[in-house]
C-alpha cells in the first residue's frame, strides 16, 4: 500500500478509537472511520471509486447495527461523496434496508449528503437504438476484458470496510465500495447486500468483507462467518473455514473483518494483499497489507 493509504488508515483507526473512548456507539465509529477512507480518494470508495464500463461511477454501501440488527444500504448510487451516510440515512430514516439506483441517489440528495464534484463531461442520452448499440458494445468489451478481471482485482485500489465494538457492548458492521475494477453498467456487488457483504450481531459478532462480490455473494460470507462466531469459533477459524470454501466452491478470492461479540479479531485474506489495520488504543496502530 501507498504511504498515503497508510497514513490514512491509521487516521480513520485513531479517530475511530478517540470516538469510541467518548463512549460514541459501534455504529456511528463506523461511518465515521469510512468516512475518512471514502474522502481521501485513495480507495476505491466514495471519491476514489471506480468507473463502470459506461465511464460512470455507481457505488455500494452498506452499515449494520448489532444491537437492533438493524441495516441500511444503497446500492448504484451516483455523485455522492459519503455512500455510507446515505446507509446510514436509510436505516435511521425509512423502514427500509436497501435503496438503488437514481431514486437511491434522489434520497442521499434529499438528505443534503455531500456531492462528488462532477468529473468530466455530462452525459448525452443516445436514444433507445444508441443505447442498445451502447449496450452491445459494452457487453463486448467486457467479455474481452473479463479474463483479466482477477489479476486487475488483486492490484486495484479496494474497498473500505470497518468493525467496531463499543464500551456498551455493541458491535457494528459497515462497507463502501466502487465496485471491481471491469463491470457492465448497473454491476452491483455484495458491499450493499446485508449477510452476504456485512453482518452484525451482539449474539455474535462484526464482520465486513472485501474481494469478488460474485463470490461473496454465493456463499453469503458475512453471515456464514457470524453464525461461526455464534456457535464460538474464533475469528481467525470462522474466517479461515468460510474463506478456503468461497475459493473451493467459487473460485473467486475474498478478505475479512472479524470481531467477535467479545473482542476478539482477526484480518483475514486469500487474495495477494489486503491494505488494513487494527488498533485497540495500546502502542500505535497496526496497519499493513498482509495478514496471515
Ligand atoms: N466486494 C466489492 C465488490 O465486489 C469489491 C471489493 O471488495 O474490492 O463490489
Amino acid at each position: 500500500m501507498s504511504a498515503g493509504q497508510a497514513r490514512c488508515l491509521e487516521q480513520a483507526l485513531v479517530e475511530g478509537y478517540r470516538l469510541l473512548t467518548e463512549g460514541i456507539p459501534s455504529v456511528q465509529v463506523v461511518e465515521a472511520a469510512i468516512r475518512i477512507l471514502e474522502a481521501s480518494g485513495l480507495f476505491n470508495a466514495g471519491l476514489g471509486s471506480n468507473r463502470q464500463l459506461d465511464q460512470v461511477q455507481r457505488m455500494d454501501a452498506s452499515i449494520m447495527d448489532g444491537r437492533t440488527l438493524q441495516g441500511g444500504a444503497v446500492a448504484s448510487i451516483e455523485r455522492v461523496m459519503h455512500p455510507i451516510t446515505a446507509a446510514r440515512l436509510v436505516m435511521e430514516r425509512t423502514p427500509h434496508v436497501l435503496l438503488a439506483g437514481t431514486p437511491a441517489t434522489r434520497f442521499a440528495r434529499y438528505c443534503r449528503v455531500e456531492r462528488l464534484p462532477r468529473q468530466g463531461p455530462m452525459r448525452r442520452r443516445a436514444g433507445r437504438q444508441g443505447e442498445t448499440r451502447a449496450t452491445a458494445t459494452l457487453v463486448k468489451l467486457y467479455r474481452d476484458m473479463a479474463h483479466s478481471m482477477r489479476t486487475k482485482q488483486a492490484r486495484g485500489k479496494e474497498t473500505v470496510g470497518a468493525v467496531a465494538l463499543d464500551v456498551r457492548g455493541a458491535v457494528a458492521a459497515g462497507a463502501s465500495t466502487g465496485g471491481v475494477n471491469v463491470m457492465l453498467p448497473g454491476r452491483v456487488g455484495d458491499t450493499p447486500l446485508i449477510g452476504c457483504g456485512v453482518y452484525a450481531d451482539d449474539e455474535s459478532g462484526a464482520v465486513s468483507m472485501t474481494g469478488l462480490g460474485e463470490s461473496i455473494i454465493r456463499v453469503s460470507a458475512a453471515k456464514e462467518i457470524a453464525c461461526l462466531l455464534e456457535q464460538g469459533w474464533t475469528p481467525v477459524r470462522a474466517a479461515d473455514v468460510l474463506l478456503t470454501r468461497l475459493v473451493r466452491r467459487t473460485g473467486g478470492s475474498a478478505g475479512a473483518l472479524v470481531l467477535s461479540a467479545s473482542g476478539a479479531f482477526a484480518i483475514r485474506h486469500v487474495t495477494p494483499r489486503m491494505a488494513a489495520g487494527h488498533w485497540n488504543g495500546i502502542g500505535s496502530p497496526t496497519v499493513r497489507d498482509h495478514f496471515r
